[in-house]
């Protein structure tokens, strides 16, 4: 069997702490990676994310990001049409620096594709509370969810366009991947799945983004009856505060109930014409994104970071968004769970991402090395994306990675049996 590539995702201080050299060393020695990308945009999370403390970075024990900041150095001429420019740091360390270049530099001599991630946010909480607060998404109530942007805002529309041209156009990169975050999937989210609870999550979209005006308008550009919308799925909002008594009753009912969640669709056309409004709007978001960035880049790689559970919450059609884009990447890290009942989970993610976007569809499945995985999970985790169909592995994430694990990668490549090679036929005779 062959898989196109291992690609590893790497931070601006992890090159500033360890030095691109050395980490590249590792990762081609213990993971066979032949593909690197720089996250360019990065939202506020601690690192490393699933542990305390780094494993093996040299210079610190934690970083804390700054929210939403650029680690490339962007061309103001892209941005010049639009109200939205990315952010730069304000780390002195970090700076002042092109780390995509960086990046891209030390990994070509090595033969290797280079790529960069927009992670989940796209603009930082600071100016979401400020200049840019007409931005932000919003409940039913007006609330603002701080730190979703919206997509149906021409603003953010120019923005995303302007990103992804940026670096498609300024860098010698193969592919720019993202996992903006979607619409707020609602405050109240059950995570126990039964017929209720899923019908409960359901009506939680509600309670989610967006109910803005940028959103009214393009649901009216679509003959859409955006007043019986607010009157219908705004009854259903209501209930899930229990002073509005009549509607909590019905909403209590629910969750104790044996209904399904297809029986409210049913039952309810206002919230699934909101449901699909919202799926519209993400995939027309990235479907001009696609359609300005291929105009000027033609064989670039715009590659989906599919990271939800329920991405149908969140306003993503998988399945749409999947043929707009030319890679999917899959987000499950079930191997640092330490729970060997989780890779269930993982082959019935992979198997829904690869009936979502068919067989062709270029496909990357990642694996953590990260605590708690262990080399066995890690090696499982690789035999069941080999059993799932995928092109290509993908590690997440480096700076979090213990070294047994990472050792584990390459050994577990090779004990299944799987030749990385970019130019091999996907198929052998
Ligand atoms: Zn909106």
């Amino acid at each position: 069997m062959y898989w196109k590539e291992v690609v590893a995702s790497l931070y601006a201080w992890d090159l500033l702490d360890e030095g691109l050299d050395r980490m590249l060393d590792v990762l081609e020695r213990d993971t066979l990676t032949n593909s690197t990308y720089l996250v360019a945009l990065m939202h506020d999370e601690k690192r490393p994310l699933t542990d305390f403390y780094y494993p093996h970075n040299p210079r610190r024990k934690v970083y804390w990001t700054e929210d939403s900041r650029a680690y490339w150095q962007p061309n103001p001429d892209v941005y010049a049409h639009g109200r939205i420019q990315p952010r730069a740091s304000d780390n002195p360390e970090i700076r002042n620096h092109d780390w995509l270049q960086e990046l891209i530099d030390g990994s070509r001599p090595r033969g290797m594709t280079v790529g960069a991630e927009l992670s989940h946010t796209w603009v930082d909480k600071e100016r979401m509370q400020g200049e840019l607060a007409d931005i932000v998404q919003r409940d039913i109530f007006g609330t603002p969810f701080m730190g979703n942007i919206c997509l149906n805002h021409p603003d953010v529309r120019a923005y995303g366009q302007a990103l992804y041209l940026d670096l498609a156009t300024h860098y010698d990169i193969d592919f720019i991947q993202t996992c903006l975050v979607g619409f707020h999937p609602g405050r109240q989210q059950p995570w126990a799945a039964s017929n209720a609870q899923e019908a409960v999550r359901l009506a939680g979209i509600s309670t989610g983004g967006c109910f803005c005006e940028h959103c009214r308008n393009a649901a009216a550009a679509q003959g859409l009856d955006w007043q019986a919308i607010l009157d219908r799925v705004g009854w259903l909002a209501k209930g899930f505060d229990g002073h509005n008594h009549q509607q909590s009753f019905e909403l209590r009912l629910l969750r104790e109930s044996s209904t399904t969640a297809t029986a409210l669709l049913v039952e309810e056309p206002e919230l699934y014409a909101f449901l699909k409004f919202r799926t519209d709007s993400v995939t027309s978001f990235f479907r001009e994104i696609s359609q300005t960035v291929h105009a000027a880049r033609p064989a670039i790689d715009l590659r989906l970071n599919h990271f939800a559970a329920y991405p149908e919450l969140m306003g993503l059609d998988l399945k749409a968004v999947g043929q707009i884009m030319d890679s999917v990447r899959s987000s499950d890290y079930s191997e640092q769970s330490g729970d060997p009942t989780r890779m269930a989970w993982k082959r019935a993610y992979l198997h829904g991402i690869r009936r979502a976007i068919g067989v062709d569809k270029y496909f990357l499945s990642a694996i953590s090395p990260r605590p708690k995985a262990t080399p066995e999970l890690v090696k499982e985790g690789i035999l069941v994306s080999a059993q799932c169909g995928a092109d290509a592995l993908t590690i997440g994430h480096y700076d979090g990675a213990w070294p047994n694990c990472l050792r584990a990668i390459r050994e577990g490549i090779e004990e299944a049996g799987i030749i990385i090679d970019r130019n091999a036929p996907m198929f052998a005779d």
